[in-house]
């Protein structure tokens, strides 16, 4: 379970937490207590918390900055860089792995923390230390934080500023990336079922899902995503923890859809071009070997119409003129790509029907390995899954059919 927001808030237990925790354990329940604030140590946590009457022993405390500390030591990195607090750097040591401070010493891997007393020369001697090759880990990437005037820097904000000069995304430990929940489920009792207690939708419920994990939603509101399909939708509601032990509270069964959660969602084209035998065209990707339709994502200040035009040309090297609208694409299950870097993007694709113009296909450009005409009754072997569909719509014209 989270701790804020769900067992306490700011310096207080929240109601009915302290009783339900106790009957909890009475139940025989193992609990894990997450949090993504990876300033206190696990031992000041467990301090502050006793303060508070709520009783933790220090194997249920998963702190992002633990966590960090234990993904580190699990990848067998002995030396680090850190912009972070003491206690994450109490942490790192506890872990065994030597925090460097003095420019002159080499570090395997750079972690940024949440630093209160960040100068600009750490955060030039983490770029430098990154853009030389040493592993990028966060802690956490939130943004913010609540205070009492608004909301104040987090890790993400730090994390923003070294990425922004290292020109690389760092991987990330805390809620909702699967390395804080990986740590969470360690050492549970084999053969137990795990759920997920929290009362961000955007961080506990996505990243247990994500984790194929059951979550349940702390919260008074009911919560609303347009997508039934949504990763952050919860499995079940609760106004606060004493909800646990409601017997009417029913908690829906999590299947992970197939697909990955898109980082981003982005326009994209492609091209149905037959030439005059009714063949069509397909090039072979170079990313990853399969062939496909000429297809690509639109650029700033491009229509769809000249996205597509250009995508042929710099793919295939025809000219292609746009005749007609064949369908547009939006399936997350074969519209969602995980890029090397991790990151997901689900696209949104026009597809249109195009005609020759000038020019025969091969390969053209980097993304290309080779290009030509195949008749539609003898496609050749390893094609994108969704296109014979596309395909398929545009010589029958039936894309309507398939809305849903
Ligand atoms: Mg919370």
């Amino acid at each position: 379970m989270d701790l804020d927001g769900v067992v306490r808030l700011g310096d207080a237990p929240l109601p009915g937490a302290v009783e339900t925790l106790a009957r909890l354990r009475a139940a025989g329940k193992e609990l894990r207590l997450l949090t993504n604030d990876p300033r206190p140590t696990r031992h000041e946590l467990l301090r502050r918390l006793a303060e508070l009457g709520v009783e933790f022993v220090l194997d249920e405390i998963v702190t992002c900055g633990w966590a960090t500390a234990a993904r580190l030591r699990a990848a067998g990195c002995e030396s680090v860089f850190v912009l972070g607090s003491a206690g994450l750097t109490t942490e790192l040591r506890h872990m065994g792995i030597a925090v460097v401070t003095s420019p002159s010493e080499p570090a395997e891997a750079v972690v940024v923390g949440c630093d209160e007393n960040l100068t600009y020369s750490d955060l030039d001697e983490a770029v430098g230390r990154i853009r030389r090759g040493a592993w990028f880990v966060a802690t956490n990437a939130d943004t913010s934080f609540p205070g009492p005037t608004g909301p104040r820097p987090a890790t993400g904000a730090v994390l923003a500023a070294v990425e922004a000069a290292a020109d690389r995304g760092p991987h990330v430990v805390g809620k909702p990336h699967p390395p804080m929940f990986r740590a969470a489920v360690e050492g549970l009792s084999e053969g137990s079922q795990a759920v997920v207690v929290g009362d961000s939708p955007h961080s506990d419920v996505l990243g247990a899902h994500q984790q194929g994990l059951r979550a349940i939603l702390v919260s008074t509101e009911p919560v609303d995503f347009p997508s039934r399909r949504d990763f952050r939708i919860p499995d079940a509601r609760i106004a606060d923890l004493s909800g646990l032990l409601d017997p009417e509270v029913v908690i829906r069964r999590w299947q992970h859809p197939e697909f990955s959660w898109p980082d981003t969602v982005r326009a994209g084209v492609a091209a149905v071009v037959f030439d005059e035998a009714g063949d069509v065209l397909l090039q072979r990707r170079a990313d990853n070997g399969m062939w496909g339709l000429p297809s690509g994502h639109v650029e700033p200040a491009e229509t769809v119409e000249e996205a597509v035009t250009r995508e042929v040309f710099e793919e295939t090297g025809l000219r292609v003129r746009v005749t007609g609208l064949i369908g547009v694409y939006s399936e997350p299950e074969s519209q969602s790509f995980v890029y090397p870097s991790g990151r997901v993007s689900h696209f949104v694709t026009s597809c249109f029907r195009c005609r020759v113009v000038e020019g025969t296909p091969g390969a053209h450009g980097a993304e290309t390995l080779e290009a030509a005409f195949f008749s539609p009754d003898a496609l050749p072997t390893g094609l994108l899954p969704m296109h014979p569909r596309w395909l398929d719509d545009a010589r029958v014209g039936r894309w309507a059919a398939h809305i849903r």
